[in-house]
């Protein structure tokens, strides 16, 4: 199905209202749409209509151009993560096959160490086209693949997501049916634009014709100030960045921001009742790249009242839990979260896509309660059954991190003999502490079978780029470690 262009159509229906802010810049929708417009006649001297173009790069008003550019050049835009180390980008470089790389200039000498000799151009150097486009901005086309994200590889490599068009469309759609859209709506991205929840926002200020406000990387103290300065109505974070804005100003955050959407992963509880005591709006979202970024959300009426769930699937959202015998889960009942809509992945890179009527199973365990409000649990790979029990790590690492000597915490299930496996704890020290201690005060707050019996003392635990637990790693380290003591 074909649409106008989102961006050209904002542009004629209000070319001077701002689109994107950065560091003190104003981009009318006007000038983001000629600015497109002209980056795409520039990437058609490079590359043929279908062809997978990658793009490594900051948060940058170019990041943006190309964004929107991509479309009008009928190529599939491959973000990759800028985190990365040449050895892991190379991998995703040879898995997406791009005819080309979009390098900012910074990022140079890592981008030619993980591509080899493909074909590069610097992203200043495209971004820097004035042509004015000749032609009006073609349709988009919802079936086309708009986006490849590449999973964060929390559970083992990143896997290539494909996202249509139509994908990102329903989502930005769906999330706007929740939220709501406001005359005086304005975002703040500080995610990164690589990964889903950075991405959609971009694309929900053009369909929406809202401004979006960019920084070009989370500093607490920057997003302190344009919360008030920038007038921010919608902010998206994770909770590591939450925490550490908490922590930097107790004052109020200013009436007119009206939803913070928490999401990427867990959120801690204690995080969520300071955040309901200070009166900070947190509505907490379930989403990962494969459904184009939300796929739950608790509406922003709701999120002080029912802490911790990620709410009810977004209206054009099906959301199932399924047991491990394939039947549909009680309420209450912790299975499988699955999904299906018009905003999820068609599938990934280089394997079999999945039809639009099959569920697509995320991996997630989670359940719903009575109302059918959805409580994210774990992931199913990192469930720990001992002796027929199940045992979730983030319910252990959850009480670990409410105890004030610890910094970060991880919890995996190790062979044992007689219960076939037990949990073990790595953590992070922030004050001094025992592993006695620490057994005691799970004890106090944990069903026997979930307590930690061996708690080891890291100095850093694996995560991903950003910034997830990754367990598969960690129980890898401590595997070799107690085999390493046993000698
Ligand atoms: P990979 O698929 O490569 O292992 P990943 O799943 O971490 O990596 P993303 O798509 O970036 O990659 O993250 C989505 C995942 O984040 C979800 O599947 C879920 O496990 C977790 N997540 C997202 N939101 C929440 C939430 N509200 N509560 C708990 N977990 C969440
Ligand atoms: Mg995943």
């Amino acid at each position: 199905m074909l649409i106008p262009d989102w961006l050209a159509r904002r542009a004629a229906l209000h070319p001077h209202r701002p689109a994107l802010i950065y560091a003190g810049t104003t981009y009318t929708f006007a000038e983001l749409d000629r600015w497109a417009g002209a980056v795409a006649s520039h990437l058609r001297q490079l590359v043929t209509p279908g062809a997978r173009v990658a793009l490594l790069s900051r948060n940058r008003p170019g990041f943006v151009a190309i964004v929107h550019a991509a479309p009008r050049t009928a190529i599939t835009l491959v973000p990759l993560n800028t985190r990365l180390t040449a050895a892991e980008l190379a991998f995703q470089i040879q898995d997406s096959d791009p005819a080309l790389l979009i390098i900012e200039h910074d990022l140079l000498p890592v981008a030619r160490e993980a591509a080899g000799n493909r074909p590069l151009i610097v992203l200043e150097e495209l971004t820097a086209a004035t042509t004015a486009p000749t032609a009006p901005a073609p349709p988009i086309d919802l079936d086309a693949m708009h986006t490849i994200i590449y999973t964060s590889g929390t559970t083992g490599r990143p896997k290539g997501a494909i996202l249509t068009a139509g994908n990102h469309w329903w989502n930005a759609i769906g999330s706007m049916l929740n939220l709501g859209l406001h005359e005086d709506d304005r975002w703040l991205a500080v995610l990164p634009l690589f990964h889903v929840g950075g991405l959609s926002i971009l694309l929900r200020g053009a369909i929406y014709g809202i401004p979006v406000i960019l920084h070009e990387r989370f500093d607490p103290a920057l997003v302190r100030h344009d919360l008030d300065a920038q007038r921010i109505t919608i902010v998206s974070l994770v909770a590591v960045m939450l925490q550490r804005l908490l922590a930097i100003d107790p004052s109020p955050f200013p009436p007119h921001l009206r939803c913070v959407l928490l999401g990427g992963g867990p959120a801690p509880q204690t995080l969520l009742e300071q955040c309901a005591t200070r009166g900070i709006p947190v509505t907490q979202t379930y989403g990962m790249s494969e459904a184009a970024s939300q796929a739950a959300t608790l509406s922003p009426a709701e999120s002080l009242i029912r802490l911790g769930s990620a709410g009810k699937p977004l209206l054009p959202v099906e959301l199932s839990i399924v047991t491990p015998s394939g039947q549909p889960a009680a309420p209450g009942e912790v299975g499988e979260i699955c999904l299906r809509g018009p905003n999820i992945s068609p599938g990934y890179l280089g394997l079999p896509p999945r039809s639009p009527t099959d569920w697509f199973h995320t991996g997630d365990l989670g359940y719903l309660d009575q109302e059918g409000y959805l409580y994210v649990v774990d992931r199913r790979s990192d469930l720990i059954i001992a002796g027929g029990e199940n045992i979730y790590p983030a319910e252990i690492e959850a009480i670990l991190l409410s105890h004030p000597a610890i910094a970060e915490a991880g919890v995996v299930g190790l062979p044992d003999p007689e219960w076939g496996q037990r949990p073990v704890a790595a953590i992070v020290a922030q004050q001094p502490t025992t592993a006695e201690e620490l057994i005691a005060y799970c004890r106090s707050r944990l069903a026997g079978y979930k307590v930690p019996r061996t708690i080891v003392f890291l100095h850093e635990l694996p995560r991903t780029a950003a910034g997830k637990l990754r367990r598969h790693e960690l129980r890898a380290i401590l595997l070799a470690q107690m085999s390493g003591n046993d000698h």
